[in-house]
């Protein structure tokens, strides 16, 4: 599993340019700038993967890579970018609705959120719709080199008590930093253990 073998495939804009279903999908969200690109391509071992862009909101489409023979990531547009114009606002939140409700072999959704930050209203309105759609989904902290150790402890049990009332969620949460390699092993394991379920 992502022994260098990520290879992207296939990207959508519009829910008929959706590629069959093949395998599992395991599908990668998060607002604009969470550190998304950096820890896709910290998993996969591939830097020029997603692309690490300083242009937030720049990609507005579902990118597929086949990270094993029965198992795909996919790279949803990051969400919450206020310059972003209304109407591809709307037309790519259908998308992801969309997507989110019909896909069959969506296995989870890692929701990606910033350390720093914790969890905003707009990442809210992401898990009300995952547990809506009824779409298992696991929280994944970024940037935890950010902070000290006892404001990760704080930031983790804040999240945990809010996980605890949603009927979707995973309720273990990952800590990762892309830029100190850490728990990047651990969301491979959680990748892995998908795969073997
Ligand atoms: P995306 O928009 O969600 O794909 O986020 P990017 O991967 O492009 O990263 C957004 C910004 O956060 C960039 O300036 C990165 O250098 C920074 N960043 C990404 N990962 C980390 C991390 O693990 N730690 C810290 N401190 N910054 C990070």
């Amino acid at each position: 599993l992502f022994a260098g073998s990520a290879d992207f495939y296939a990207a959508a804009q519009t829910l008929d340019r959706l590629p069959p279903m093949e395998g599992i999908e395991i599908a990668f969200a998060g607002r604009s700038n969470v550190g998304k690109s950096s820890l896709i391509n910290a998993l996969t071992g591939r830097n020029t993967l997603a692309r690490v862009s300083h242009t937030p909101g720049r990609t507005q489409q579902l990118n597929f890579f086949k990270v094993a023979d029965r198992m795909s990531l996919v790279d949803m547009p990051g969400y919450g970018y206020a310059a972003v114009e209304k109407a591809k606002v709307e037309a790519w939140t259908q998308l992801i609705h969309s997507y989110l409700k019909g896909r069959a072999n969506l296995a989870r959704v890692f929701v990606l959120i910033d350390s720093r930050h914790g969890l905003k209203s707009i990442d809210t309105d992401i898990l009300d719709g995952l547990d809506k759609a009824a779409v298992s989904y696991q929280v994944v902290l970024t940037k935890g080199d950010s902070l000290k150790k006892a404001q990760i402890e704080a930031r983790l049990a804040g999240i945990r008590e809010a996980l605890s009332k949603r009927p979707a969620a995973y309720p273990e949460i990952i800590l990762t930093s892309s830029r100190d390699d850490l728990g990047v092993a651990d969301l491979r394991a959680a990748v892995a253990r998908l795969l073997a379920e």
